[in-house]
């Protein structure tokens, strides 16, 4: 008698295989930034290139923004999801950044990538910075903050880092607006260079941001709650 063992045992493995989300379809490739997957949905090897393309410009942009030289090998895992996928805009998590094959847009990668290479050069920026800093790469412009409306309270940074995880209220809406604002404010002030300058630093948040404005970041903050 024939033996069919070993075909039924092919497809338990794959039933498990696509219980728990992996594919035998699943590939990847590398670019020099990047390590690229296949993470949802049906991917060509066509749009994984594309992927790749769109990733190391958008890197080639970040970089250049932030005026730093980033990683040397492929460092940054790129989860890209297929047109069947449901998966809405693109996500980081760690130096892992996910997103759609079909929503690879431009801005939000950078705004994504950014948090990656801020926390890649300081482990401990508050979240006031890396969402200005992300903000401000994300739109390639400074805010016009001139046109501000002005700050609930009196602005503390403390409170804006606190406000990040009010998801969907206006407290949120506010910390990105200002942090943006921040970001821009330093920018225009002070000049692009001594904010890429804090990169090159080595210590503390807060000694770096000395270093680099000459102040503490009390009073900047002071500074910022006198601006708004
Ligand atoms: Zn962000």
């Amino acid at each position: 008698m024939e033996n069919k063992r070993p075909l039924i045992y092919f497809i338990l493995i794959v039933a498990c295989l696509s219980m728990t989300g992996v594919s035998l379809a699943a590939f990847s490739k590398e670019t020099r930034h990047f390590r690229i997957m296949q993470f949802e949905g049906t991917i060509s090897g066509a749009e994984l290139d594309e992927a790749g393309r769109i990733l190391e410009a958008v890197y080639a942009d970040v970089t250049s923004y932030l005026g730093i030289e980033g990683y040397k090998s492929a460092c940054i895992e790129a989860r890209v999801c297929g047109r069947d996928s449901l998966r809405a805009s693109a996500r980081r998590y760690g130096s892992v950044i996910t997103f759609h094959i079909e929503d690879a847009d431009p801005a939000t990668l950078r705004h994504e990538l950014t948090h990656i290479l801020i926390d890649k050069y300081f482990s401990n920026a508050p979240l006031w910075f890396h969402e200005g800093v992300a903000q401000y790469v994300e739109y390639a412009r400074p805010a016009d903050i001139g046109k501000f409306p002005k700050y609930p309270g009196r602005l503390s940074f403390a409170k804006l880092n606190n406000n990040f995880q009010k998801d969907d209220t206006k407290e949120e809406e506010d910390a990105y607006l200002y942090s943006y604002g921040i970001i821009s404010y330093l920018i225009e002030k002070y000049g692009e260079d001594k904010l890429k300058s804090m990169f090159g630093k080595s210590g503390h948040f807060s000694g770096r941001f000395k270093k680099a404005y000459g102040k503490t970041l009390n009073d900047f903050e002071d500074e910022m709650d006198k601006l708004w």
